[in-house]
């Protein structure tokens, strides 16, 4: 368990990076509100409580990262409630308790892991592919 923290605010637009069309809808929060409370924890998938002003409590999981949007200097936190809203809900009050922690944040330690694995033979010989070399 870790100490829990609260952060809310209005729910924004955010850069479709989380995504309804996959069926993981985010729901951004305006981050330079709590920079702070968002540089004291570190980037990973994150379990809590979510309160909608005027629809109720419901289950959460949450992803902090880095957001390539900003070059990787600012933070973000996409929120997605465990709930079939069946519509958006921009503009509406968004109340976070932030319970638990599940994991660190690991595309970054999959890219050094790609970086390095790639230079090896037995995978960088696969750049001779007439396959990759075509545009159409
Ligand atoms: P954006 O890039 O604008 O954040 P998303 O594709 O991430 O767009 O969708 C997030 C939006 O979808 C939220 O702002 C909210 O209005 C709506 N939404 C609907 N259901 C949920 C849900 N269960 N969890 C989070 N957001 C939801
Ligand atoms: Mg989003």
């Amino acid at each position: 368990p870790i100490e829990p923290w609260f952060i809310g605010g209005p729910v924004i637009k955010g850069f479709g990076r989380g995504s309804k069309v996959l069926g993981i809808p985010t729901a951004n929060l305006p981050a330079e509100n709590f920079s702070d409370v968002l540089s004291e924890h570190t980037s990973g998938v994150y379990f809590g409580w979510a309160g909608l002003s005027t629809r109720g409590i419901y289950k959460m999981v949450m992803s902090i990262g880095w957001n390539p949007y900003f070059d990787n200097t600012e933070k973000t936190i996409e929120p997605w409630l465990l709930h079939d809203f069946g519509e958006d809900f921009y503009g509406e009050e968004l109340r976070l308790v932030i319970v638990g922690y599940i994991r660190p944040e690991r595309i970054h330690e999959d890219a050094r892991i790609a970086e390095k694995a790639l230079n090896l033979p037995l995978y960088a010989k696969y750049t001779d592919s007439p396959y990759l070399r075509n545009s159409l």
